[in-house]
């Protein structure tokens, strides 16, 4: 089953915490915050690595659908 992920930009504070736990889907811009790399995931193992990573967000930024 696809996963789909959705980043609200505004609450991201820059921690990276998302970019150390899945660089698959999740990188930093210049100054630090999240962008997105993927939409939608079919690999099961990055998608487990994309729920850890909404799970450490402080900032309730990213989320899967
Ligand atoms: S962990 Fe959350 S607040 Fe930190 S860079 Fe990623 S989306 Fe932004």
């Amino acid at each position: 089953m696809k996963v789909k992920v959705k980043v609200e930009a505004e609450r991201c504070q820059g921690h990276a915490r998302c970019a150390m736990i899945c660089p698959e889907v999740f990188d930093l811009d210049e100054e630090g915050f999240v962008v997105l790399l993927a939409e939608e995931i079919d690999d099961p193992v990055v998608a487990g690595r994309v729920r850890d990573a909404v799970a450490n967000c402080p900032e309730r930024a990213i989320d899967t659908v």
